[in-house]
């Protein structure tokens, strides 16, 4: 699903000060959304710390979003009982069918 690159775009890991690339954060650490989605989940972001080693600059940038939590609450009751149908096959009747 990856769409090419946008122009502008920002690289957490690129310096926005002289372009160099980011190996490593130097911390990082979570975001919680106080607010949940309509499913029920809340976003968890995680942010990082960097600071080029070409140009001294620091900045934060968010590395990763993921939704967590909401499935367990969407127990609405609704559980249809299904009931089996049971199919019985003679297997003695099976062997008088003609192959066509
Ligand atoms: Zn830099």
């Amino acid at each position: 699903m990856s769409r090419g690159r946008r122009r502008g775009g920002r690289d957490p890991y690129t310096c926005p000060n002289c372009g160099t690339k980011v190996k490593e954060p130097e911390r990082t650490w979570t975001l919680v959304s106080p607010m949940p989605d309509r499913l029920g989940r809340i976003t968890m972001t995680i942010m990082a710390a960097f600071r080029c080693p070409s140009c001294g600059k620091r900045w934060n940038a968010a590395i990763q979003k993921m939704k967590v939590g909401g499935e367990e609450s969407g127990e609405k009751g609704k559980r249809e009982k299904r009931e089996g149908q049971v199919i019985e096959i003679d297997l003695s009747e099976l062997d008088d069918v003609e192959p066509l």
